[in-house]
Formats: C-alpha cells, structure tokens, sequence
C-alpha cells in the first residue's frame, strides 16, 4: 500500500475536501504503482456501503474504526495503528482545522517529515514530492521527503474530487484500536453551522463575493439576490468582515477560507494579494469593478468594468429570467 488517506464524514456524506484527498491519493498511488486506502472513524452510522462508497473514488481499502468522529488524537491513534501494521509510505489529508490538526499529531507520533499548504503533489522517481507556495503565494518550492512515513496536509479543497469511470467499491477492514488515554479527554459537546453561514461557502460551486465596493453592510443584499438566482452562497473580503458588513465565516483568503468554486464572481474587490490566495483555484472568476486598473483583472477570467450597483440587478434578472 503507498498512500493513506483519512475521510471525514458528517451525517452520512464525505465532505468535498476528503474526496478530493482521496482521489488525490488514488492518483498518486497509481503513479507509484500502488494502492491508496482512507481510514474512518466513528460510530454506527460508518455503515458498509457508505465506507465502500469511497471505492468510486479510487481507494481500494477503507479502515474503519470505530471511535469518537470529528477530535484528531483518535484519529492520529488509528492512523498510526494501520500505518504500523501495513506499512503505507505517504499518509494524505485535504487540509483543514481537522487535517492539520491529525496531520500534526501524526506526524509527531510518527517522528516523520511533514509538508503543510500544499497545493500540488507529483510523483518523481519513485517517490512523492509536495508543492507549497511562499512567500504571500509569490514562488512555489518542491518538498521531497528523506524518509518514509512522509506527511502531506493540502490546503483546504486543493485536490480535485474525481470519480472513477466504473464506480468501483473499496473493500471495508474493521481495525481495532486503542486509544491512548490522552486521545479520549475531550469529547465533541456539540456540533453546529457557525453563526451566519448556512451554507456551507468551501463545497458551493458558486460564490457571489462582495468587497468593499458595496458601499455598505445592505449592499450585500445585491450578492444574496444574485447568489439566490444561481443557486450559490455568498463570501466576502476581511475588510468587509472586519467593518462588520458580514460574517467571519465567509471571509475568503489568507486569514480566511480557501475556496475553488466552478464560478467566483466578485463584486468591488480589489484583489489584493491576501484575497487572491483564498480564490484563485476557481475555475472561473469574473469581477465587477468600476476601476479598470484593479488587481483583480488582471487575474480575472472575465472582467466587467462599471457600477456594482447597476450590474449586480441586471445580473440577478437575467438569471431568473434565463431559469424561467
Ligand atoms: C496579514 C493580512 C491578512 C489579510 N487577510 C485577508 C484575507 O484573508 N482576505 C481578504 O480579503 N483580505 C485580507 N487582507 C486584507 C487585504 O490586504 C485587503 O485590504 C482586502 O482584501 C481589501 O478588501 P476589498 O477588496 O473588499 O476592499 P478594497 O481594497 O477597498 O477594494 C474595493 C474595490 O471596490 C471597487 N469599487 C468601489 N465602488 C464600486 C462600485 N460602485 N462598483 C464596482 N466597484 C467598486 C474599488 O474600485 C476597489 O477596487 C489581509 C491583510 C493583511 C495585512
């Protein structure tokens, strides 16, 4: 086995993020000529198929533990158990609080070489090399690792979900773990959406992004009728989440989320550096600005020079008119 990858589930779904670290697994895996296999932890609702269900995209084992879903030291304690026992030579997360958090753990139990915010993997002679931006996202720097175990954290939502063709099923392995007695002093109390964000902004696949063109906390209500029509979520840039116009939750960028929706369209934002590292994996990006020597155009697939406040409405019609 080469690369093993751990899956998050909530309420009886993978998240985007674990799917694309597992299809990024099982592409890597290949290129090594091996297999990938993910490791889920929880309780009864782990059923058969949904844990074979992660065969569709390319894991050919699936680890199933039965323990505390959603804390790290459980998952670091089963992670380390099935790397010990198998002997798998890269272990994958798609990045997140979580992914960092078990990553971390992992690779401290470990003693093993980590790499974080990687944005891409390749396989070079034999072995996995990780790609990581610095420098504010200015140069990107290859990782390779001297020994194995090797531990590679994505950034959130980095590698692509990709479903394979035949729809193929993993096979499901019970593992007994103990747990370290340190693993089991916290418990999950509760779990929630946090305030303001009913939507889920990192799984959307569209976002209507507002900056502090907008003019003022009200002007979001153009990117929600707007987002509404196209059957996305709403983000924005920290100037507008620290002026209090909308929540923290859907700030995008370097102290914010990181996204890759199949549209961003941005509305009165500049595109300032720290912005643009939150949102430039978006298939498309369109930007409304009324400066056309804005930042943002100059990464911008389309760009749409003029008034928010008049294009954001028209925008919103033609949708609903085109949906009927
Ligand atoms: C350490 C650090 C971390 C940071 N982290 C983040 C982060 O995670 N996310 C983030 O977003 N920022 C972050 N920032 C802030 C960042 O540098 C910018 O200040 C911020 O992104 C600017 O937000 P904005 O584009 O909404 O506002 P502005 O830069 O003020 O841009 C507003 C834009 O709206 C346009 N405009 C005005 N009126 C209209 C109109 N009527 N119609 C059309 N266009 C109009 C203007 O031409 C302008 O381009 C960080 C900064 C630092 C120092």
């Amino acid at each position: 086995m080469s690369v093993l990858v751990y899956a998050l589930h909530y309420e009886g779904d993978f998240n985007k993020n674990s799917l694309g670290a597992v299809s990024e697994g099982a592409r890597l895996a290949q290129e090594l000529g091996g297999e990938a296999a993910a490791v889920v932890v929880g309780g009864d609702d782990l059923t058969d198929d949904l844990c074979a269900s992660l065969g569709r995209y390319g894991a050919s084992k699936v680890y199933r533990v039965n323990g505390p879903e959603g804390l790290a030291q459980p998952v670091v304690d089963a992670m380390a158990k099935v790397i010990g026992d198998n002997g798998f030579r890269y272990a994958l997360f798609g990045g997140g609080l979580l992914g960092f958090e078990i990553g971390a753990g992992l690779t401290a139990r470990l003693g093993a070489g980590v790499t974080m915010e990687v944005t891409a993997v390749k396989a070079d002679d034999g072995k996995l090399v990780a790609e990581r931006p610095i420098l504010q996202d200015s140069a990107v720097v290859d990782v390779g690792y001297v020994d194995e175990p090797g531990i590679i954290i994505g950034r959130l939502n980095a590698f692509d979900v990709r479903e394979a063709a035949d729809g193929a099923s993993a096979e499901v392995v019970d593992v007994d773990v103990q747990f370290e007695a340190h693993s089991t002093k916290a418990v999950m109390v509760q779990r929630g959406e946090q305030r303001g964000a009913d939507v889920n902004i990192e799984d959307a696949e569209i976002l209507v992004a507002g900056g502090r063109g907008l003019g003022k906390a009200e002007g979001f209500e153009l990117c929600t009728q707007l987002a509404d029509a196209l059957g996305g979520a709403v983000a924005a840039t920290r100037a507008v989440v620290d002026a209090g116009w909308y929540p923290y939750a859907a700030q995008i960028g370097q102290t914010g989320k990181t996204v890759a929706p199949k549209l961003y369209l941005a509305a009165g934002i500049s595109g300032a550096i720290q912005h643009k590292v939150g949102m430039q994996a978006s298939e498309n990006i369109v930007a409304i600005n009324k400066d056309s020597n804005a930042p943002i155009f100059e990464f911008s697939d389309l760009g749409i020079v003029g008034d928010l406040n008049k294009i954001l409405p028209k925008l919103t019609e033609a949708v609903k008119a085109k949906k009927g």
